[in-house]
């Protein structure tokens, strides 16, 4: 099986669907590049770390808030990379821009805002209404 599923999918989309799509492929495109961004953030970050470890400074402290600081940035920064990564998968599947719960089209605007997003803005009130895992509760703290 030799198929490639992107361009089976960009085949099978209409004209009609131009203007939708080339909206789409740039939010994408805005996606890879955030991504691209966070890698490298990430990195830079973590090269940070390595190179302010200091095992004979006595005065540890200020610096243990910082690199705490630090890895709680590459906390945040790997969460969002994880959400990009899935609106990428997402999109690679042809279900850009369509809500995963409820299979509607999510609002461009919304989706210009937050090219991540995989669910409308109905569903995704839905499910903050739910009651949290203790887990997702200590990442708002830490935000
Ligand atoms: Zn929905």
């Amino acid at each position: 099986m030799r198929v490639n599923p992107n361009s089976a999918s960009r085949a099978s989309k209409g004209k009609g669907m131009l203007m939708v799509a080339v909206k789409k492929s740039a939010n994408i495109e805005k996606l890879q590049q955030e991504k691209e961004h966070l890698l490298a953030e990430i990195e830079r970050l973590r090269a940070t770390l390595k190179t302010e470890v200091d095992p004979d400074a006595d005065e540890g402290d200020p610096d243990l808030v910082e690199r705490e600081k630090i890895i709680a940035l590459i906390s945040t920064m790997e969460h969002r990379l994880e959400a990009i990564d899935y609106a990428l998968r997402h999109a690679q599947e042809g279900r850009y821009g369509i809500c995963e719960r409820c299979g509607e089209p999510i609002d461009p605007a919304r989706l210009e805002a937050l090219p991540e997003a995989t669910l409308c803005i109905r569903c995704k009130t839905i499910l903050e209404r739910q009651p949290r895992p203790a887990s997702t509760a200590e990442e708002d703290r830490l935000l």
